[in-house]
């Protein structure tokens, strides 16, 4: 087995092996594996010092900052306030200095007292209690052996925790569910308890051995669950449940928060009251034997547990999982399930869960009910989150500037608190910030802040200019200052005046007003006056667009970071060239609204700048959402496809930096029709995104269009908001398809055979 050790960072230390209930669903006393009845009843001194002793030397050897320990049974509290002390006060003392110590105890609450809680407050060990939800479901099975119910004592426990002195020890209530129970009485009495989370647990089963279902439906217990999940949401979803927060989590692309589900590596070992080092303790559901490993405190490091092969089947992730499962599109939130569930005598664990069905349906199920972030559906909500992320970025370059910024910096600053206190100066403030190479700047000076850049600092002093231009914008009575470089002082969205020569360097004052701004330069060599929407000697303006229909789009060919395109054209338009470039737009623009009328409409509202380029070959930095870079044409349809193209690229790009639309990038690889060769999901997306909109101007793009969204709605690596898009996609080809169903075979044919 291959790819690197995974450390353990969770033991379950059995301090005691017998219970003082007799649950009939407990995978230790009832199911295959009985070596509880060869193990001693209480963990001895010497297992108890071994084991501290190992947990420091692994915590040592792998610079483990933390680790948790949960002191488990049988019923633990059978090892009375004395042994606990001693495992408590051992375990303490050997991480002392190493690492954290998180000690954890899972009890099912009969024998808990202040007793036990005070000592619990000494050495700060959280309590989870075992409760199956109402009496009536509790009874069901957690009985003790003579048959007596066990419900009032674990009331009489939980209501202990939840005194003000125990609260902060309450780790919250584990049930394990039986479908016979229902499902809303059961959540709601747990609900009831306040617990500061509930963790629902499927009853321990396997192929041999397959769970009850009393109705014969194969997705009883995905039902029973997707009913609580209803009620806890319409709850308002009072209490963490950890089920469904691991479903979310993997769904919007984050980690499985539960052993039970998604694919991390297992880590997580056991040690018997006997001082056995043993694999996951569910295990003992499978086989007589299942859980050993050989392997003991005295003998043996965590590490040679770590090692053997059962233990390494279950830190492989994807690798790990049966082949039905590496095909299955729910993998990356199910992962196959608890090991355990996956065991057959015929094939061992190389099978999905014995709760398959049911984790489908409850990973699709959460999926149906839950909800994607506005900016995956809406533009102008992008556009806020786009927005959002701009202005961390800014205040992250304050913070990291750390003053050496110097005066200047400060100044800048503080003119943009200013703007942003009234609402003439946010929204001047708010147009500076939203043009896409803002967003350029920014990335690009933090990233030379961090790389100890020389010119780092001095770059981030942009900011001067774009707090001045903000105050133009605003059209408020304010004084500003900027920086020139090589006699020209380029002011953001707004335009750049020739105030000295090639070479020259150095600092002017602004004095903004309504439609005019005053600029002097501080060594007193000069003072210009600039009219908005007015020629002035030296100040070229940004030109906006508009003639023929065309959208106002600002036509920047002065920026300096429009360079994040790698080939802008070199210098501003001559005025006949910008006509031509107008006179050329105009067409493109017409033919988008006859052909493409709800993309034009989508362009027309978010697109806000075109930088003209040199050639029509280039490839992007990054910018901000909103900036295409475009070639002269005077073939409109060319022109229009470059269009739109570029903007369904940014788009993309801009959905990506707010939300995560896949995960686990290239673990399958795919091969659309359009092309030889596979592909990773991220330019299966990508390209098919952007093919779905030309396909509207052009019937040639929709070849293969279909299937990849097919391919894709099958993948295991969309998130929830992934899957949004491919069902907006899916709705934009139905749209198209009819206008262009005579066409696409022989377009598509002909583009093959290219
Ligand atoms: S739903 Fe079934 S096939 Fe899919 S990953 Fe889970 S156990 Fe495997």
């Amino acid at each position: 087995m291959t790819g690197p050790l995974v450390p353990f960072r969770e033991i379950v230390l059995k301090v005691h092996s017998r219970c003082d209930l007799a649950c009939d669903h407990c995978y230790i006393y009832e199911h295959a594996d009985q070596s509880w009845r060869t193990r001693p009843k209480t963990i001895s001194d010497e297992a108890i010092s071994w084991t501290a002793r190992r947990l420091a030397e692994h915590a040592s050897a792998h610079a483990l900052d933390s680790m948790s320990v949960i002191l488990h049974g049988g019923e633990p509290l059978l090892a009375g306030p004395a042994r606990l002390r001693r495992v408590c006060e051992e375990l303490t003392a050997a991480l002392n200095g190493i690492a954290e110590l998180d000690l954890r105890i899972h009890t099912n609450g009969v024998q808990l007292s202040p007793r036990y809680l005070d000592l619990f407050d000494e050495f700060d060990v959280k309590v989870g209690i075992s409760l199956d939800g109402d009496r009536a479901a509790n009874d069901r099975h957690r009985r003790f052996a003579n048959g007596r119910t066990s419900h009032p004592l674990v009331l009489k426990a939980v209501e202990l925790l939840r005194q003000e002195r125990y609260r902060h020890l309450d780790l919250g209530l584990l049930c394990t569910i039986d479908i016979e129970n229902d499902p809303h009485t059961v959540l709601d009495a747990l609900v009831e308890l306040d617990p500061p989370l509930i963790d629902f647990l499927l009853p321990h089963a396997t192929w041999d051995d397959p769970p009850p279902r009393p109705n014969g439906s194969e997705t009883a217990y995905a039902e029973w669950l997707l009913k609580v999940h209803d009620r806890w949401r319409d709850l308002g979803s009072p209490v963490p449940v950890r089920l469904f927060s691991s479903v979310l989590s993997t769904l919007g692309g984050g980690p499985s928060l539960t052993e039970s589900l998604g694919l991390a590596p297992t880590d997580l070992v056991v040690v018997e009251t006997d001082g056995q080092l043993e694999q996951v303790d569910s295990l003992k559901s499978a086989y007589e034997g299942a859980a050993a490993t050989g392997f003991n405190v005295f003998a043996h490091s965590f590490d040679d547990v770590a090692a053997h092969p059962g233990v390494r089947a279950r830190q492989l992730g994807l690798a790990g999982v049966s082949g039905t499962c590496r095909d299955c599109p729910v993998v990356r939130s199910c992962g196959g399930g608890l090991y355990t569930h996956r065991f057959s005598s015929a094939d061992g664990f190389d099978n999905p869960s014995v709760y398959c069905r049911d984790l489908e349906a409850l990973v699709r199920g959460i999926e149906a009910r839950a909800e994607v972030p506005p900016s995956v559906t809406d533009h102008a909500e992008l556009t806020y989150a786009q927005q959002d992320l701009t202005r961390t970025l800014l205040a992250r370059l304050h913070a990291d500037l750390d003053g050496r910024g110097g005066a200047r910096w400060e100044e800048a600053w503080q003119l943009a608190g200013v703007l942003e206190s009234s609402e003439q100066g946010a929204a001047g403030l708010d147009h500076v910030l939203s043009h896409p190479y803002t967003r350029t700047w920014l990335l690009e000076t933090l990233e030379g802040l961090h790389a100890g850049r020389a010119d780092a600092v001095d770059e981030a002093l942009r900011l001067r200019a774009c707090a001045a231009a903000a105050a133009v914008r605003s059209g408020l009575e304010l004084d500003a200052g900027a920086d020139y470089r090589d006699g020209l002082l380029h002011l953001p969205t707004l335009g750049e005046l020739r105030l000295g020569g090639a070479g020259e360097h150095g600092t002017v004052q602004l004095r903004t007003g309504e439609g005019v701004v005053v600029i002097r330069r501080d060594d007193g060599a000069g003072e210009w006056c600039v009219r908005h929407g007015e020629d002035t000697p030296g100040w070229k303006p940004v030109r906006h667009l508009g003639q023929g229909g065309v959208p106002p789009f600002a036509l920047d060919d002065l920026d300096p970071y429009r360079d994040c395109f790698a080939a802008p054209a070199s210098s501003r338009l001559g005025p006949a060239d910008a006509d031509e470039w107008e006179a050329g737009l105009a067409e493109a623009w017409a033919l988008l609204e006859r052909e493409a009328p709800s993309h034009a409409r989508v362009v027309a509202g978010s697109l806000t700048t075109l930088t003209p380029l040199a050639t029509g070959r280039h490839t992007e930095r990054r910018h901000g959402y909103g900036a295409i870079g475009l070639t002269s044409a005077n073939d409109a349809k060319r022109l229009a496809l470059e269009l739109l193209g570029g903007f369904r690229r940014t788009t993309l790009r801009a959905l990506l930096e707010v939300t995560d639309l896949y995960a686990a990038d290239g673990a399958w690889v795919y091969h659309p029709l359009w092309q030889d060769g596979v592909v990773p999901f991220s330019r299966l997306l990508a390209e098919t995104h952007e093919r779905v909109a030309l396909a509207t101007l052009d019937p040639c793009y929709m070849g293969g269009v279909e299937e990849a969204l097919d391919m894709m709605d099958s993948a295991a690596e969309p998130t929830l908001a992934g899957r949004r898009i491919i069902s907006v996609l899916r709705n934009e080809v139905k749209q198209t398809r009819d206008k262009w169903a005579e066409q696409t075979q022989d377009c598509y044919a002909l583009e093959r055979s290219r």
